[in-house]
């Protein structure tokens, strides 16, 4: 009988040390504002070799721990998100393409910004508290899962607002807005009266500490609290930065008052380094507490990149690639994607089920919504049953190897306006790519089409849709099937409020 009691114990012991915080991997999902592919030190493109290839704007920014991130892990050069701030969220949240969940525009807090022709019931309430978020699954399973910075989930006084209702434990300076009021301290983040101020924070009020550095070193505080209540953690540390508005950190200014470029995008600069720092922070602390092996870090943008170099459907602001946030081009929603465990140790039992080869470059398609089903899977967390997933596990891809079960496909649909492109929707499937402009439009050219074949002509010069009517037709075919298998919604007439139908030529 004592011995049998023994063996109780002991299996018992066995049992709980196996779901120690020891074996769970935690996560650390690093999302930036605003941030393009183009946008960092890191060379992301290549040549036709697949070898990694610097351009201009490489040589402009300065990002180091970007390097070292990438030095460890891999890189996606053809990632996408959505081309504005909440549909992506959104995305990340729940594992689901925009054009199913139906926030596919940014939330506006204080009023519905669906546009003139937008779909009448598209979700501007965003996320509720009922979803099913990535958060709320993974609290679900034993981790702590900590907030900080910008939540931009839903409009003010809804559920959305508040990231404690979709699942965080914990919630750092997150509220409905997409912007900061300010990123000075000194200006207390936006003062009380200003719309976008930022929440929280106040004991940096009045100091000189940028919103960057504060929600670093509070992101920094709640991780060493986790880590001593022995709880594996998943960090969203989604930075304000850098999004407008462009306050310049005066930490960097100096590195690019000779670059000729203008205020604004200098400014830019600064809030990229700053931003840059904070993942060097985050990455010697995961260090410093002794978790850096069993921590796997998600890097990413939100959407293309909004530096203020030029035009929105110019080759400028996030050269070579063309346009920029909210443009139909992929300089509009190509963003940096890299993934490394924080400490790499080819010993560490959940770096043996995930291994991560070092400075690899990986060029299959993927998207923000694939995180859902990556982390839960890494985490040994089951979808919730009956919850609709768009995103594919990207467990392969990760390992550097290429994945021929993927089909190779982006559906990105903005059916709204007044923004930096009206009323589109774009379908990528291989090298091709179609955009749909519909009617009323106020795309400039007067064409319903534009089709580019991405390997050819990569940086979107030449539009081929009356050239390859085959092409053409097969694309908008494609289209029409991928929208109604994600319920999509489209943009409704002006003469009688219906659904406009896509012309398939
Ligand atoms: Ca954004």
């Amino acid at each position: 009988m004592i011995r049998f009691l023994f063996s109780c114990l002991a299996l018992l012991f066995v049992s709980s040390s196996s779901l120690s915080a020891a074996e769970k991997p935690n996560i650390v999902v690093f999302l930036v504002d605003d941030m393009g592919v183009m946008d960092t030190s890191v060379a992301f493109l290549t040549d036709d070799n697949g070898t990694p290839k610097r351009y201009p704007l490489n040589d402009y920014y300065r990002t180091p721990s970007m390097e070292r991130l990438a030095n460890q892990g891999v890189r996606f050069n053809n990632f996408y998100a959505m081309s504005v701030c909440s549909p992506t969220r959104n995305s990340i949240m729940t594992g689901q393409n925009a054009a199913r969940h139906h926030a596919t525009n940014w939330i506006n807090p204080w009023q519905n910004n669906k546009g003139p022709y937008g779909p009448p019931n598209w979700d501007w309430e965003g996320l509720d508290a009922t979803d099913i978020t990535l958060p709320g699954t993974l609290r679900k399973n034993g981790y702590k899962t900590i907030h900080v910075g910008k939540a931009h989930f839903g409009p003010e006084e809804h559920a959305g607002s508040e990231p404690l209702n979709l699942g965080f434990d914990v919630n750092v300076a997150g509220r409905s807005v997409g912007a900061p009021g300010s990123y000075y301290g000194e200006k207390d983040y936006g003062n009380p009266k200003h719309k976008n101020k930022v929440p929280g924070l106040k004991k940096y009020h009045g100091t000189e500490t940028f919103l960057t550095e504060a929600l670093t070193i509070e992101a920094k505080q709640h991780l060493t609290d986790t880590v001593k209540a022995d709880q594996p953690f998943y960090l969203y540390m989604s930075h304000y930065a850098v999004h407008a508005p462009f306050n310049s950190d005066p930490r960097f200014a100096d590195h690019y008052k000779d670059s000729g470029k203008p205020k604004n995008a200098q400014a830019f600069a600064t809030l990229i380094e700053g931003m840059d720092k904070s993942l060097g922070d985050i990455l010697d602390h995961l260090d410093k507490l002794g978790v850096a092996e069993n921590t796997l870090v998600i890097f990413l943008g939100d959407n293309g990149s909004d530096a203020p170099l030029g035009h929105q459907h110019e080759v400028a602001c996030a050269a070579p690639l063309r346009g920029k946030k909210g443009a139909h081009y992929e300089g509009g929603m190509r963003v940096p994607f890299i993934a490394a465990w924080a400490q790499p140790n080819s010993k560490n039992e959940n770096q043996q089920k995930l291994p991560i080869p070092a400075n690899v470059i990986q060029s299959q398609q993927a998207a923000v919504m694939d995180l859902f089903p990556t982390i839960l899977n890494l985490t040994d967390v089951k979808i919730p049953n009956g919850h609709k997933v768009d995103g594919r596990r990207l467990d392969t891809l990760l390992t550097g190897k290429s994945d021929s079960s993927r089909s190779e496909e982006f559906l990105m649909n903005y059916p709204h306006a007044p923004h930096r492109s009206d009323y589109f929707t774009v379908y990528r499937n291989g090298d091709w790519k179609v955009i749909y402009h519909f009617y009323p439009s106020k795309q400039s050219d007067g064409s319903h089409y534009q089709l580019y074949n991405l390997k050819d002509d990569p940086f979107e010069s030449t539009n081929l849709a009356e050239e390859k009517p085959t092409v053409l037709r097969k694309l908008m075919q494609g289209l029409v099937a991928s929208m109604k298998a994600h319920d999509g919604q489209y943009p409704v007439s002006k003469d009688d409020g219906m659904p406009l139908q896509p012309i398939v030529p």
